[in-house]
């Protein structure tokens, strides 16, 4: 049986802070206030695989009242959750994903991007798509307040995954 999950995340930015986005580093002069290394990307990746397999969502595992997940690095949250992706004998078929942020340029990043998260997920990278929008300068992605990802990923059974390369 497919099963379809839908992710989203919003960080608050702030000056000062390191930007990563799908686990990539990314030169900005704001970066988002989080209780982990708030990689909104990864999160919303998390709520997705999360939300496929009727797991509930990211605060619930991994919650930001935990000390042990200060300044934890997002890539952990994916692993995890797909240890539970696997668990159930699931696979994923592909991934997409929209970041919202009104700057800096994300374009140059997003094969790295890509290629992380279809690494981190067992995928090959045609498999995982990241796009990027601005807000038109609207509400507070447009201000630059804040920073989104939406997500949503496809599971099949993991044998069933894997037919049909592409
Ligand atoms: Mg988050």
């Amino acid at each position: 049986m497919y099963r379809i999950g839908q992710g989203y995340d919003v960080h608050r930015l702030a000056a000062g802070r390191a930007l990563r986005l799908g686990g990539v580093a990314i030169e900005s002069d704001l970066g988002p206030v989080g209780h982990s290394d708030g990689d909104v990307l990864l999160h919303a990746v998390v709520n997705a695989l999360l939300g496929a397999i009727g797991a509930g969502d990211i605060g619930l595992h991994f919650p930001d009242s935990d000390e042990r997940f200060r300044g934890a690095d997002s890539a952990r949250f994916v692993a995890e959750a797909m240890v539970m992706v696997r668990r159930q004998g699931l696979a994923v078929v592909n991934l997409d994903a929209t970041v919202i942020a009104e700057a800096p340029r994300l374009s140059p990043y997003r094969q790295s991007m890509e290629g992380r998260i279809a690494g981190l997920v067992g995928v090959e990278g045609e498999r995982v798509n990241v796009k990027f929008a601005t807000a038109e300068k609207l509400g507070p992605a447009g201000r630059r307040e804040a920073i989104e990802a939406q997500c949503v990923v496809l599971l099949a059974p993991a044998e069933e995954s894997r037919e049909g390369k592409s």
